[in-house]
């Protein structure tokens, strides 16, 4: 059965808010002039977001000074909506058949690798293994497959993840990178519980879009791009949005992103919940991978976090483990809020270790679970394991209604602390352990008096040995 949405003259008008000769005028229009730089910089801290002219102004920005006042502006705004939490999840990967031909891609249909699908057993120990670590959020990744089944198997990975417990452990939030669908199935894939869907557009740019696309519904620009309306229209109210840098030239993408953003804004009434920043990484039966055309500098790519920072305050920014730990803490700093951490791109390559198929890519950070939180720990940041939002219908709008009053922290500060507690008490070795509580406390000393009262509550409850405590 076709929607609306679904059919070819629709799907233009739907993406007709991707305006490529809109975003070459501002880009040919922005001059680094300093005293407007200083003028957009102000504004931003007032946390309302960024026109597009001021976006391509910072992004042309050179001079070292300004680009300090930059970062220390996006470091503001990021300390001020997010404080010091960053949440952390781990991809865990259901299948690699896939029927596309991404030109990056390891899994595309013509690499001569092993495939697999986990079989619901499998994606159980997938999911136990990823608990006894500590995680409890996970996004589910696969590989194209168009069949019924194909789609079938993802809604039974997502129902097996969520059986899966190891003693009082579980996961307890399942977001799912996936194809588009159909708003049919968009519908099924929320009734299957999960919390964001994930698409990464991989370029915004039509005519490179089909270079690197050739073969396999995937070659479908116009499908990929409306895909979040239809998620959206089936009510699946947190998507999450992405590029996949290196493509295309990273300024055109980054305003490409705005359009989009304002699109599901003025469509839907909310933006996107996150965005993700893949940069392409090497990946096995790809030599395009390894020389991307567009490759963006380290310097740009910090660049670039800390203008989305700015430009849109209040979206989550994700950042994988494509990047090396350097990078990743630099750029929490700037605007991460969500960090991948133990991450295997390979199929049941948690339980299994199997190493006969290659990951999608290569990761750049392979640093344990364990590592990245007393990592985080000893920089301040508090690794927050929270789920509740979605599990409380915080989600979409409601979300954005209490994030841009500031009224979220009243959830999430206790939240973090108390599953951080969690963690530390269930899956952390001793120094892990005493590193974060020192960190525990001194986070609850900055808390205002009724804050503090509140969250030492929480924290108590779980120290007695009650699980799943949020509010
Ligand atoms: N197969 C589905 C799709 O392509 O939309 C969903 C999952 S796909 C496995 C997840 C993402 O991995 C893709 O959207 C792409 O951006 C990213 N990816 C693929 N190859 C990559 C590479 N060599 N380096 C970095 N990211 C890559
Ligand atoms: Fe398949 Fe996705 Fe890889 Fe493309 S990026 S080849 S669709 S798994």
């Amino acid at each position: 059965m076709t929607t609306h949405l679904e059919d070819r003259k629709t799907q233009e008008a739907t993406a007709s808010w991707l305006d490529e000769a809109n975003i070459r005028a501002c880009l040919a229009a922005a001059e680094p002039c300093a005293e407007q730089a200083a003028g957009i910089l102000q504004k931003a801290e007032g946390m309302q977001g960024l026109t597009a002219d001021d976006v391509s102004v910072l992004m042309n920005l050179e001079d070292p000074g300004l680009l300090q006042a930059l970062f220390r502006t996006a470091e503001k705004v990021k300390e001020q909506i997010y404080g010091p939490r960053i949440v952390l999840f781990a991809p865990l990967y259901v299948s690699n058949r896939c029927v596309n031909e991404c030109a990056y891609c390891a899994f595309r249909a013509g690499n001569p690798i092993e495939r697999h699908s986990l079989t619901r057993a499998q994606v159980v120990r997938e999911a136990e293994e990823l608990v006894r670590q500590g995680h409890k959020r996970v996004l589910l990744v696969a590989g194209e497959d168009p069949s019924a089944e194909g789609f079938q198997h993802v809604l039974d990975s997502i129902a097996a993840v969520y059986a899966a417990r190891v003693c009082n452990g579980e996961i307890r939030r399942v977001n799912v990178n996936i194809a588009p669908l159909t708003v049919e199935q968009f519908r099924r894939l929320k009734q299957a519980g999960i919390g964001t869907y994930q698409l990464f557009q991989e370029t915004y740019h039509r005519e490179t879009y089909e270079k690197y696309h050739t073969a396999g519904p995937k070659k479908d620009f116009l499908w990929r791009v409306t895909a979040c309306d239809r998620a959206m229209e089936a009510g699946i109210d947190d998507v999450g949005i992405g590029v996949l840098f290196g493509l295309y030239d990273w300024k055109f993408e980054v305003l490409a992103l705005l359009q989009h953003i304002r699109h599901l804004e003025e469509r839907f009434g909310v933006g996107p919940h996150t965005i993700s920043v893949p940069r392409l990484e090497p990946a096995d039966g790809s030599e395009f991978a390894a020389v991307p055309p567009h490759a963006v500098p380290d310097a740009d790519f910090r660049k670039m976090v800390a203008i989305l920072r700015l430009a849109v305050p209040y979206t989550g920014i994700i950042m994988s483990t494509r990047e090396n730990a350097e990078m990743r803490r630099e750029t929490l700093r700037l605007g991460v809020s969500q960090i991948s951490a133990g991450s295997r791109t390979d199929v049941g390559g948690y339980a299994e270790g199997c190493d006969e198929a290659p990951g999608q890519f290569e990761l750049g950070d392979h640093r344990s679970l364990e590592e990245v939180a007393r990592d985080l720990a000893a920089m301040g940041y508090v690794p927050s394991f929270c789920t509740a939002c979605y599990r409380m219908g915080r989600t979409g709008m409601d979300f954005m209604d209490l994030a841009k009053p500031g009224d979220i922290k009243t959830h999430c500060d206790p939240n973090a602390l108390s599953t951080f507690m969690e963690y530390l008490l269930d899956y952390a070795a001793p120094d892990t352990r005493a590193a974060g509580m020192l960190l525990i406390r001194q986070r609850l000393s900055a808390m205002d008096p009724q804050t503090r009262a509140f969250t030492e509550g929480q924290i108590a409850e779980v120290e007695h040995g009650k699980r799943d405590v949020f509010v």
